[in-house]
């Protein structure tokens, strides 16, 4: 493995970082003016993407897009350092149309769109003309656990009727998100992994109604995480994506990519906080002395650099597994990242909020904001514990096989 960045990635990271630098830094308080004014999209996003993409900065993130299409087919080793730059500004990655949840539905469109599905969404998804969501959770089962999703997909002649209810489906509130990958149940009495399907409705399809916007943490996102209720939602067969009982292997091939963008995106948030604490631990002095010669706060600094470099050398090897062997046979690594890099986000804004003072929780600073998505990530693409027990089970799967050899270890006491 070797994760030196060719000249090629050297070559983008630096256009990506003077693109940043540039238009995206210097609008971060226009963009919350704006949003706070209710305003959305926000006034200057069609213009930053247009940019992005005249400088071939454009859907970075899909290994297998073809010549034909719109953007650059990166790897997801060599995407890595980028969404790391997109992470430390929370709506950048939309100027480069590298966002979630668009980002997994393009992944799993590009792999299972029929022709008309990808004339009709995926094509519009690549060129950023709209945006989408992916509807799964519910709210009257542990959806942690997709078997028991509820929502019905019953066929009817020549469509589908669509019955259920979800929530936190994020992105469901932005005025360009006009397609809902919903997941539901078309045949409830096969077996338990086949039972379920996915479905494109379009957002304004009658009966589909946007209930409210949840804030998370007390926070409202301006695209949303939102409830849904669908009522006789009627749809043409054709709009089912893959074949009917395919829900739950979709949505095991949609969420590999989906996982390690956020946590690529999320290395990039501790990095900046890295940052923010250190400088902030040089200007600030109590009893004498800078906060850094504190040695509680030095060790922070120490810690976080210390984590921050952990987490990134493991989400980088998930990535070149991705790339070498596939999403199914990254299986554990993904986990791995899912489970360990939110904590290591939160425990480093945590720190940075503190080394900040009351102002490293007021809206003075980004550190608040990326505190929070740090944490409703611990819950989305699979709560930790749902992590740890995949990565537990593989573990204890794989030591069977090894555990004579492990006795050999034992020293039992000698006996008569
Ligand atoms: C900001 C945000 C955005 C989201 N976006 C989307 C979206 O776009 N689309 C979508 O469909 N969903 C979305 N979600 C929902 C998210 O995917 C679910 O919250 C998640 O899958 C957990 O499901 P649940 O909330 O029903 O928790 P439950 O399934 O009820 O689980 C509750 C808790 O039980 C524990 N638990 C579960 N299983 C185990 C286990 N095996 N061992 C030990 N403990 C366990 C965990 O601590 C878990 O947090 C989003 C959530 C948030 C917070």
């Amino acid at each position: 493995m070797d994760f030196s960045y060719t000249s090629k990635v050297e070559d983008l990271r630096q256009r990506v970082q003077a693109f940043f630098d540039a238009h995206i830094v210097p609008r971060i308080g226009d963009w919350h003016r704006e949003v706070d004014e209710g305003q959305l999209p926000v006034s200057f996003v069609e213009e930053l993407k247009t940019s992005a993409r005249s400088e071939g900065l454009w859907n970075l993130f899909l290994p297998g897009l073809r010549d034909d299409e719109p953007g650059t087919a990166l790897t997801n080793l060599e995407y890595a350092p980028l969404a790391e730059i997109m992470g430390r500004v929370s709506w950048a990655s939309e100027i480069f149309n590298c966002s979630a949840p668009d980002t997994g539905n393009m992944e799993l469109l590009h792999l299972f769109a029929t022709p008309e599905q990808y004339q009709e969404w995926l094509l519009p998804l690549l060129n950023g003309e709209i945006r989408s969501a992916f509807a799964m959770t519910e709210p009257d089962v542990a959806s942690s656990d997709a078997t028991q999703i509820q929502t019905q997909i019953v066929r009817d002649g020549n469509d589908y009727v669509i019955n259920g209810r979800k929530w936190f489906i994020s992105n469901a509130a932005h005025p360009n998100c006009r397609i809902l990958i919903v997941m539901g149940k078309t045949d409830p009495e096969a077996e338990t992994h086949r039972q379920q399907s996915m479905i494109l409705v379009p957002m304004k399809a009658p009966g589909v109604e946007l209930v409210r916007n949840i804030p998370i943490m007390n926070h409202r996102s301006s695209e949303g995480h939102c409830e849904l209720a669908f009522r006789d939602v009627r749809v043409p067969a054709t709009a089912l994506l893959g074949e009917e009982g395919s829900g739950f292997a979709l949505a095991q091939a949609r969420l590999g990519p989906g996982r390690i963008h956020h946590c690529m995106r999320s290395i990039g948030a501790a990095e900046l906080a890295l940052e923010l604490m250190t400088a902030r631990a040089q200007e600030r002095k109590t009893f004498g002395k800078y906060l850094h010669e504190h040695g509680t706060i030095a060790d922070w600094i120490a810690r976080s650099r210390i984590e921050i470099e952990q987490a990134r050398l493991l989400v980088l090897k998930t990535a070149w597994m991705i790339d070498q062997v596939g999403t199914k046979a990254a299986r554990k690594e993904i986990s791995m990242i899912k489970a360990l890099v939110p904590s290591l986000h939160t425990t480093v804004l945590d720190r940075a909020m503190q080394v900040f003072g009351a102002m490293g929780i007021s809206p003075d600073t980004p550190l608040a904001d990326h505190w929070t998505w740090g944490r409703a990530m611990r819950f989305f693409d699979g709560p930790d514990e749902v992590h740890l027990r995949v990565i537990a089970r593989m573990e204890i799967k794989q030591s069977r096989a090894a555990l004579d050899a492990s006795a050999a270890y034992l020293t039992p006491p000698l006996r008569e």
